[in-house]
């Protein structure tokens, strides 16, 4: 019989921390009193929440004494239109961090384990040890490869054992910003044993502008042990509501939707998201910006010498040369909050989400007055 709270709280969370998200602007205001501050940390869309969504919101009328549809019927056919698969491959989600969740409940537990790889999204090992799995991380490509500090496919494929239950790859992958390409992936999914769940989280997938002819409808048809997640947080501007979604088999989804809380989607964000979904100009607007103003910060960073990780993402990862924690923080105190990466085994890089053009612009200056200190 355990004797304390620690001593019961399961072996998994005690090798846990909590995930640390960017710092929030009114946090900042408080701590040190500034007025103007830009937050260039969470890789949200500088263009703000889909129009669609906004106007869906303005009119909303639901009840909401009610509980929302649980089988998000409206929202499901959307998404499956989208994607060209049966509705019954899709999962809803509350963000598509509750994806990920599902699946590591659902395919972990104690005596498995998960494939990661090193410099990759934070939840993945939170979902893996929260249920006492352990983490098999791997090491990334090196700092000299054509993708630096990108995933080594091989290299996971080669850590899967007869106890993995997951392997988790974010394509484009967060911090990075790294990628890899749809005749990679299927080479790995194609050499992944048939019982291995693989998540393929595309959180990013909209801003990539290279490598692009993935076919998801094709992929699923392929693979039974796939798990695409996508989120509406990043191209659709609503990571304040909370939207994402899983695809994957039927048999896959039937397991998600076993465990899955029975309204995990509110009633706001369904109504929201099935508007948003089909604000095509939103998208190819947000498109547009980030590839411009992605490929500017990318030329003022290497113009100042910094080197910049390759990015397909909304945001690009860079090298300060340093240890970027002063760097961070000076920056605080110029009113401007990027991400600082040692949590993620990168101490002297920074990551900053493409903003707006004036965002950046101000973020270039500030980082040249603390650079010059
Ligand atoms: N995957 C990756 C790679 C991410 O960077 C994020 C957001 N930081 C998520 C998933 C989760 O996004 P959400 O839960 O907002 O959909």
């Amino acid at each position: 019989m355990p004797k304390t709270l620690s001593e019961q709280a399961h072996a998994g969370i005690h090798g846990l921390s909590a995930y640390v998200p960017g710092k929030p602007i009114e946090h900042l205001k408080r701590e040190l009193g500034l007025t103007s501050i830009i937050k260039l940390a969470s890789n949200e869309n500088p263009l703000g929440t889909a129009p669609a969504a906004l106007e869906a919101l303005a009119h909303f009328d639901g009840d909401l004494y009610r509980y929302p549809d649980g089988s998000g019927y409206e929202l499901k056919q959307k998404i499956a239109t989208r994607h060209g698969v049966n509705p019954d491959r899709v999962t809803l989600g509350n963000g598509s961090d509750d994806i990920l969740e599902l699946t590591g409940r659902v395919f972990l537990g104690p005596g498995k384990n998960a494939v990661v790889s090193k410099h990759s999204f934070a939840v993945y090992p939170i979902v893996a040890r929260a249920v006492g799995a352990e983490v098999r991380e791997v090491p990334a490509l090196p700092a000299d490869a054509d993708m630096p500090y990108g995933h080594d496919l091989d290299a996971m494929l080669a850590a899967i054992n007869d106890r993995t239950g997951v392997v988790f790859i974010a394509n484009p992958n967060n911090p990075t910003g790294t990628w890899a390409t749809p005749a990679a992936l299927t080479a790995f999914l194609d050499r992944v044993p048939p019982a291995v769940v693989v998540v393929l989280d595309q959180a990013y997938i909209e801003y990539q502008t290279q490598d692009t002819v993935a076919d998801e409808a094709d992929w699923l048809a392929r693979y039974d042990n796939l798990v695409i997640t996508r989120t509406f947080s990043k191209i659709f501007g609503m990571a304040g509501l909370r939207f994402g979604y899983g695809l994957s088999s039927t048999t896959v989804a039937d397991f998600l939707n076993r465990i899955r809380q029975p309204f995990n989607v509110n009633m706001i964000a369904l109504h929201c998201a099935a508007a948003a979904i089909d604000d095509h100009d939103f998208i190819a607007r947000s498109i547009e910006s980030n590839t411009r103003e992605r490929a500017r910060l990318i030329d003022a960073l290497a113009a100042r010498g910094l080197a910049c990780l390759p990015s397909q993402a909304n945001f690009v990862t860079f090298d300060t040369a340093r240890d970027a924690r002063p760097v961070y923080d000076a920056l605080l105190h110029e009113g401007v909050i990027v991400r600082p990466l040692a949590g993620y085994g990168l101490p002297t890089h920074l990551r900053v989400t493409v903003g707006g053009a004036a965002d950046n612009d101000r973020f270039i200056a500030a980082l040249d007055r603390v650079l010059a200190r």
